[in-house]
């Protein structure tokens, strides 16, 4: 026992040492054993961590996104991106344009007021050059217009939250928060996050590989990841899977039972719950990446599957038994939309 204790004042003085700063000059990076009983402190390089940069420019601390970044990261298997992080913060809502203006990967343009200065906008772009500088898999002209349009972003304070595979290995992350993703705990900020974060985890996005069903699962799959982290962080993880259901029943009522946008990423979770349910798909294969690995999501997802064409008809019936969520495949799509 006294062992014990004195391991226990060790480890904390060690801790305490430790968490002053990394040799680096960086502030360490903290995570959770893996019994879940302490706190680790790592500084970066000396783990296993992917290559994540972060520019931020929200009043946030760069920690609140490099944990969440490196438990993304330490969740995945076999990842290969180096990844480019942007987040900036908007002011109050403006205006939506409806114009067809230069568009950046489904940017909307929803303006807000802007709240970031010319130099940090030049100081972006230039910290963006120097990332981009050494990766080779990328012309000179793909640069450019990247930069242009990230200027363009955020000159007009366009709300933005996506994931661009530059290259099979280099990936853009680009999200605003507005001032309502500050409310609800930032909860929305998280899911936000780690939904942008996942896609630049998936490692399949620039293959060869395509199928008819690849929208529904990227995304959908983002999302699931982006829920169960989520309630990790949000110290409910019981709920996850109620949310899932939630959100999937929601869609289907407001926007039909195709799995097709709007709503594809929401829809698409009562689909990969159903796989999952069904025992046809290891959950942890969505949260560790691997359902992203050579092509499987591809080889997986057939439409002449009959277990596929069973999730297409079955994903939305979902009904609430004593205030729990729970599929029910004998309801009709009448049902559905009665009850939601
Ligand atoms: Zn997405």
């Amino acid at each position: 026992m006294k062992k014990l204790l004195l391991l226990l004042i060790l480890s904390f003085f060690s801790i305490q040492s430790f968490a002053a700063g990394c040799p680096d000059g960086s502030e360490p990076v903290k995570s959770i054993s893996a019994d879940g009983t302490y706190f680790v402190f790592e500084c970066g390089g000396s783990s296993n961590k992917i290559d994540f940069q972060i520019i931020n420019l929200t009043d946030f601390e760069d920690s609140y996104f490099t944990d969440k970044a490196d438990y993304a990261s330490s969740k995945m298997i076999n990842t290969i991106t180096k990844n480019l992080v942007l987040i900036y913060p908007l002011g109050d809502f403006l205006s939506v344009t409806q114009n067809d203006e230069m568009d950046f990967l489904g940017s909307v343009h929803v303006s807000h007021e802007r709240i970031i200065d010319d130099s940090q906008i030049k100081q972006t772009l230039q910290t963006v050059k120097k990332f981009l500088a050494n990766k080779s898999c990328i012309d000179a002209r793909g640069k450019n217009d990247l930069l242009n349009n990230i200027e363009w972003v955020l000159k007009n304070g366009f709300y933005s939250g996506l994931q661009a595979p530059l290259c099979r290995d280099v990936r853009f992350v680009m999200m605003s928060v507005s001032p309502e993703q500050r409310k609800d705990n930032n909860k929305e900020l998280l899911r936000v996050f780690f939904h942008e974060i996942y896609h630049s985890l998936q490692n399949d996005l620039r293959n060869n590989c395509s199928g008819p069903n690849d929208l529904w699962v990227i995304e959908a799959a983002a999302e699931y990841f982006a829920k169960h982290s989520v309630s990790i962080f949000d110290n409910s993880q019981q709920d996850y899977v109620q949310s899932i259901f939630h959100w999937a029943v929601q869609n289907a009522s407001r926007h039909g039972f195709k799995l097709e946008d709007p709503g594809v990423a929401e829809k698409g979770l009562g689909a990969l719950r159903l796989k999952i349910e069904e025992g046809w798909l290891d959950e942890s294969r969505i949260l560790n990446g691997s359902l992203f690995h050579n092509c499987a999501r591809v080889k997986e997802f057939q439409d002449n599957d009959p277990k596929i064409q069973y999730l297409k008809d079955n994903w939305f019936k979902i009904e609430k038994h004593n205030g729990t969520y729970r599929f029910n495949t004998s309801m009709t799509e009448a049902d559905v939309k009665i009850n939601f």
